[in-house]
């Protein structure tokens, strides 16, 4: 019975990374984040901020509602909590995420004189800012050669045997020594939005795949079809 699981030794190989990424980002276009931040790197920040743990519609909204109201720091320093808190809901942790976007807004106001920092080592000093933020904001913001790594990007690179890796940072390392830099800031939104339609955490839809061709699959499990979750039920019945 084929398997979607393949032995290692099948994926000495690395895959073709430049041909899937550019399938991919013919599946996928636009960055979601492109309309409401238009590579300003003040709005990438806050946008990115909102985005964590939120759906794409959600976060596109609260931006829209937010930069509507004050689009540079300053003006957004001078917005007070509860205002803050109101345009951003139902972003995920809405109010924590107010916080942490007024005590951005007042520190870029009174230590960088407004300026978004264009480097990931600064980006870092700033409360509630951790790599991928920093990353999207090098990358997105300034244009910058930067690899902002999430979950979706760790999971995928890891099932394509591009990398080998546990978590989200060593991905990111791993990344900056094997990708080549003119894709570093593709691979982001195309494995995101890849992620969140296809190559699914559970249930990932290889039959609908793009590049299931080129893809070892390594640690899929394979989607359970209806017929195979009334036959589980069934049996479960029978055993009780
Ligand atoms: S959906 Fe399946 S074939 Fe496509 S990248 Fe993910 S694991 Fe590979």
């Amino acid at each position: 019975m084929p398997s979607s699981k393949k032995s290692p030794s099948k994926t000495a190989v690395s895959p073709p990374i430049e041909t899937i990424l550019t399938t991919l980002t013919k599946t996928f276009p636009d960055h979601p984040m492109d309309t409401v931040t238009q590579n300003n790197p003040f709005k990438v920040l806050v946008g990115c901020i909102i985005s964590l743990r939120t759906k794409d519609e959600v976060t596109m909204a609260a931006c829209e509602r937010l930069f509507a109201a004050a689009d540079t720091p300053k003006a957004m320093a001078g917005l007070d909590l509860e205002t803050i808190r109101q345009l951003i809901y139902p972003a995920g942790f809405y109010k924590t995420k107010a916080v942490t976007i007024q005590t951005i807004c007042q520190e870029l106001v009174t230590r960088f004189n407004s300026v978004v920092p264009d480097d990931i080592e600064t980006l870092l000093t700033f409360k509630g800012v951790g790599r991928k933020t920093a990353n999207l904001v090098v990358g997105l913001g300034f244009g910058k050669p930067a690899i902002c790594v999430d979950i979706h990007v760790h999971r995928i690179s890891n099932r394509l045997g591009y990398v080998k890796t546990k978590d989200p940072e060593a991905t990111e390392w791993a990344l900056r020594e094997k990708l080549p830099p003119h894709l570093w800031s593709v691979i982001n939104w195309v494995l995101v939005r890849h992620g969140q339609e296809i190559c699914k955490p559970i249930g990932a839809r290889c039959d609908v795949c793009p590049i299931e061709h080129h893809c070892p699959k390594i640690d899929v499990k394979a989607r359970k079809s209806p017929k195979e979750s009334a036959t589980t039920q069934w049996v479960k019945t029978l055993e009780k």
